[in-house]
């Protein structure tokens, strides 16, 4: 079945004021058209931040616990409608079933532990001389741009409509254009969780209708996940009156020592590096191997990498890639990586079986002898192609993984508590994992990167930081008489 889907602005399901549509396509299968949405443009989104501004009093007006009160549905209406989210999941992104079942669980997770906030969002009071108090009060900011990429198109929007309208902002929505459809139901899901119909909006389309999500001076604050050059342009825009928060892309490094067991550090890099197809922010995208063990380790990630099933259904380990220009670039970066002189040890190819020709299907590929400076070792290539690279010490191995403009994502695997220390006070990522997978987060843990990862100015998904992003705090001085 062929999706028709809608803006949702001023509390109805409308198309584009254009006319303008966009098909998506089953990235397993580019012959099934999976729907057809909105391509929105500036119109659009004007009209959804004038409906917004005059629903933003209702909203923010609403009992906390009613707030609260209305996630907690929404997630039960999630969780009611997961299987059949679970098949549209894969459908729409390219997800494996397991990926899919995993995400969808965690989404609703997500939304109740919001909920929670609603009710916690506290001041403070500050000594002062009496008869006179001082004391603050946090209030809703206005309205939150929320802007989303693809790779986790329910748990991430998750993660910012759910605080957002938990301090009771209202919320304009520009989902990525790979996956409208996962947006569309997380916005009926809240619908029908009891949100009022003019609190949220949802604006589908391009890069084009997130730009104008970001110029429209009303939003008061931007909470942006994609690609870092889309979230500079995004920083420049918004200026130093309004609030932006910016999680952008990884190049994540699994450093393995002498001592580590080879079995069980090739198995958690290849499921960071291969897990979503490569397409996690967090993924694995190169190792760094002290001289001692660098070659059996190489064997061992490669085996294990050979033995992945690519493909779609029960028991396929790798997805598809999620687009056409997803699947261009995993091609220039091979290219790129044989074109600089590293070794293509696997992998590096479109999946040529006839059950796989449709799709965006690639083999898992695993480069060795590469040297600093390499764009292999530089770029985020956002697909399933792991780097080794050679050091002859901790120290260097430690230099090589801090040795790139993003800082999202580390892991050390030892079984020295010392050099596991070391790692954790020396990498400059906002995540440190030892003798774990660089992906895989902890959803009532603080998350985001350092360096180019990441605006670092609020953290998401938890901590102390979390709510203060979606709210404002104002100082009150009272006295009882002038
Ligand atoms: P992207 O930057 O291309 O797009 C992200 C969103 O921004 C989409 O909704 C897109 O339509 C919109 N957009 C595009 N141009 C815009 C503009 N000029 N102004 C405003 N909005 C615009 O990223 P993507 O391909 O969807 O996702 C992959 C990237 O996201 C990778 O770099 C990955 O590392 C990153 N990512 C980061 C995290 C994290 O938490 N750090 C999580 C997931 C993905």
């Amino acid at each position: 079945m062929t999706i028709a889907g809608l803006n949702h602005i001023d509390g109805r399901w409308v198309p584009a004021a254009s006319g303008a549509v966009f098909e998506r396509r089953n990235p397993a299968d580019e012959s099934d058209l999976v729907g057809v949405f909105p391509d929105s443009d500036a119109v659009d989104v004007r009209n959804a931040v004038d409906a917004l501004d005059k629903a933003a009093p209702e909203w923010a007006g609403t009992a906390p616990e009613r707030r609260a009160a209305i996630l907690e549905a929404a997630a039960d209406h999630l969780t009611a409608q997961a299987s059949s989210l679970v098949d549209e999941l894969i459908r729409e992104e390219g997800k494996t079933r397991t990926e899919a079942t995993m995400e969808v669980s965690r989404t609703p997770m997500n939304l109740r532990f919001y909920a929670g906030e609603a009710t916690r969002a506290t001041g403070a009071t500050f000594p002062a001389p009496a008869p006179t108090t001082v004391y603050t009060v946090r209030e809703p900011i206005g309205i939150v741009g929320a802007i989303t990429p693809w790779n986790f198109p329910l748990n991430i929007p998750s993660r910012k409509l759910g605080p957002a309208l938990a301090a009771g902002n209202t919320v304009l929505f520009k989902p990525s254009e790979i996956t409208p459809l996962m947006g569309q139901r997380l916005v009926e899901a809240l619908l029908a969780g009891g949100l009022p119909a003019g609190a949220i909006a949802l604006v589908q389309g391009g890069g084009a209708a997130g730009a104008a999500v970001v110029e429209d001076q009303r939003v008061a604050a931007v909470t942006f996940t994609g690609s870092t050059a889309v979230g500079r342009s995004i920083h420049r825009c918004v200026g130093p009156e309004r609030r932006v928060q910016l999680e952008m892309g990884g190049k994540n490094p699994v450093v393995v020592l002498a001592d580590a067991d080879l079995d069980a550090a090739a198995a958690l890099i290849v499921k960071g590096a291969f897990g979503l197809s490569g397409q996690a922010c967090t993924g694995t995208s190169r190792v760094v191997a002290v001289d001692e063990i660098h070659d059996a380790l190489l064997g061992k990630v490669v085996a294990r990498t050979e033995a992945l099933t690519v493909g779609i259904g029960a028991g396929a380990a790798m997805g598809p890639l999620a687009s056409s220009s997803q699947l261009a670039k995993f091609l220039e970066y091979v290219k790129i990586g044989v074109d600089e002189g590293a070794d293509l040890i696997c992998g590096g190819t479109r999946c040529e079986e006839e059950s796989l020709r449709n799709g965006f299907f690639v083999r898992p590929t695993v480069f060795a002898n590469t040297s600093p400076g390499m764009r292999l070792l530089s770029d985020e290539v956002f697909g399933p192609v792991l780097a080794f690279q050679r050091a002859a010490s901790f120290d260097e191995a430690l230099t090589l993984a801090n040795d790139v403009a993003f800082g999202l994502s580390a892991s050390v695997v030892t079984k020295n508590l010392s050099a596991a220390h070391r790692f954790v006070a020396g990498s400059r990522t906002g995540l440190v994992k030892v003798n774990q997978p660089t992906t895989g987060m902890a959803m009532n843990a603080p998350f985001g990167g350092y360096k180019q990862s990441s605006t670092q100015t609020f953290k998401e998904q938890a901590g102390p930081t979390l709510m203060q992003f979606y709210q404002s705090e104002k100082t009150v001085y009272l006295s009882p008489d002038a």
